[in-house]
């Protein structure tokens, strides 16, 4: 590993836009494209924006942010204690929301795998999620 950054930031949306921007930060020293930035920025936004809407759903708690980089992969790990995912391999599946009365339009997984180069999703009912990114 050559570096590494970790962060817990509360699960309040105005953290989202923060925790993106650090990410976003952390990825220059792999001096990536503006494109390749702005795909990071879209993964992560939607990861942690799961953790909002449906870890936590109305209580508010942490989420871990770990950066990290090794030669020339970018590692992203966007855990929560959450809630949990009954059913991971559906749930990544596109359009598939539970929360379709929200607006929710059910593409934050297939963003996230269509932006990044290996999406891993580890969820336990009532104990959390972790979404391991790579780029
Ligand atoms: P969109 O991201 O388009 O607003 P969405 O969040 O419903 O809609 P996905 O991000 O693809 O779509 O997530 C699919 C489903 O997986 C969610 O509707 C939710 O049920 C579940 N889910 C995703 N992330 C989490 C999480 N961190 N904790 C609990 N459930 C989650
Ligand atoms: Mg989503």
């Amino acid at each position: 590993r050559d570096n590494k950054m970790v962060l817990e930031v509360e699960s309040r949306s105005c953290n989202e836009g923060l925790a993106r921007i650090a990410v976003a930060a952390f990825s220059t020293q792999l001096n990536p494209t503006l494109e390749e930035v702005a795909d990071i920025k879209t993964a992560v936004s939607e990861a942690i924006t799961n953790c909002i809407v449906h870890a936590y759903q109305k209580e508010t708690d942490m989420i871990t942010i770990e950066c990290s980089r090794f030669q020339r992969e970018l590692t992203v790990v966007v855990q929560d204690k959450g809630k949990g995912i009954e059913d991971v391999e559906k749930a990544m599946q596109p359009l598939f929301t539970t929360k379709p009365e929200q607006d929710r339009s059910g593409m934050g997984f297939a963003f996230m795998e269509a932006f990044m180069d290996e999406v891993l999703v580890e969820s336990r009912l009532g104990e959390g999620t972790t979404v391991t990114m790579k780029k």
